[in-house]
């Protein structure tokens, strides 16, 4: 199919940008990457009056390291995520992560500030804020406006996203030493969206890493993907592995403990039993190998 009539426009600055969605409201979508609007466009799953692309805005595709932590620009592509050395360093989580965003091609064109702006309930990027402690930045007409990750998503496809407003940037808070993070996901396929995922930092009890196999937990972030309507922070398991050495029984445990976290979906593609079983070989999974406890 061929995507219903429209505008389109090409903003040179954000005052450009903020007089175009003051035009056109509710009936002015911004384009990123495209990876997902551009579909969502052909398939007329989204009939806008007004495309506003701001790929010729500038000031949005950095990504540098100031006094709040890492900034990086809502045009950001999600490969330069991949190949920055600053986001290695700096939001290895991030690094981890973003490989299992759909295909390089995909990877290619698709922006940080898409994928949250966009708040799939299965997408890597928002889980990884939500751990990381992010901050959203959000640019209107009015200035701009902090939100953190944890609030930002408010359901499926839902954001605290207000009229006019825009991702400009992300701020990681700069990682704090001595914590660990991993990511994972299961998938039908590669590239696929995921059933699951799980975005994880371990802080051990001593701090800094360690030759001991199976440390003490001093503290635990675990952010899943895919098994409900925004990214899912499992308080509950979180405590279970808190103070704990990751063993086996340690980490049975705290996947009972994921119970009460979780309410996944059922779809097509997989029940909510299957979605509550892969998060917990998730959980052991990734836990247990940023502990230490397995390699
Ligand atoms: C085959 C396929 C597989 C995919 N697999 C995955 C996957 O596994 N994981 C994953 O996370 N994603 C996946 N995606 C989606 C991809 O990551 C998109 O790039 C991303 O979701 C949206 O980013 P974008 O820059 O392309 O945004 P666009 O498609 O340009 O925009 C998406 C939405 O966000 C809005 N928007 C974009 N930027 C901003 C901004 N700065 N401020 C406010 N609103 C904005 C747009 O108006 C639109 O509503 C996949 C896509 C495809 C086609």
């Amino acid at each position: 199919m061929k995507p219903a009539p429209f505008e389109y426009h090409r903003p040179a600055s954000l005052a450009e940008t903020f007089d175009l969605l003051d035009r056109y409201g509710d009936d002015g979508r911004i384009l990123a990457g495209g990876q997902s609007l551009v579909p969502a466009l052909n398939l007329r799953l989204a009939t806008p009056r007004a495309v506003i692309d701001i790929n010729r805005v500038p000031e949005l595709d950095a990504i540098r390291v100031t006094p709040e932590g890492l900034v990086i620009g809502a045009l950001v592509r999600q490969e330069a995520l991949e190949r920055s050395p600053l986001v290695r360093e700096h939001a290895p989580l991030v690094a981890a992560a973003v490989p299992h965003v759909g295909h390089s091609a995909i990877r290619a064109r698709g922006t940080i500030g898409g994928s949250l702006a966009l708040a799939d309930p299965a997408a890597e990027l928002p889980a990884c804020m939500v751990a990381l402690g992010a901050t959203i930045r959000a640019a209107s007409r009015a200035g701009r406006r902090d939100v953190a990750a944890a609030d930002f998503f408010r359901g499926i496809y839902t954001t605290a996203l207000a009229p006019g407003e825009i991702v400009a940037e992300v701020v990681v808070p700069r990682a704090a030493p001595g914590w660990r993070w991993g990511f994972e996901e299961l998938a039908r396929r590669h590239g696929d969206f995921a059933l699951a995922g799980l975005a994880a930092g371990v802080l051990a009890a001593r701090g800094g890493p360690s030759e001991s196999r199976a440390e003490v937990l001093g503290e635990i972030r675990l952010v899943f993907c895919g098994v409900g309507p925004r990214p899912v922070r499992a308080r509950r398991a979180e405590a279970a592995l808190t103070g704990q050495r990751a063993d086996a029984a340690v980490l049975a445990a705290a996947g009972r403990a994921l119970d009460g976290d979780l309410d996944p979906p059922g779809d097509v593609h997989g029940s909510p039993a299957l979605r509550r079983h892969l998060a917990r070989v998730l959980l052991s999974r990734v836990v247990g190998r940023l502990a230490g406890a397995r390699s």
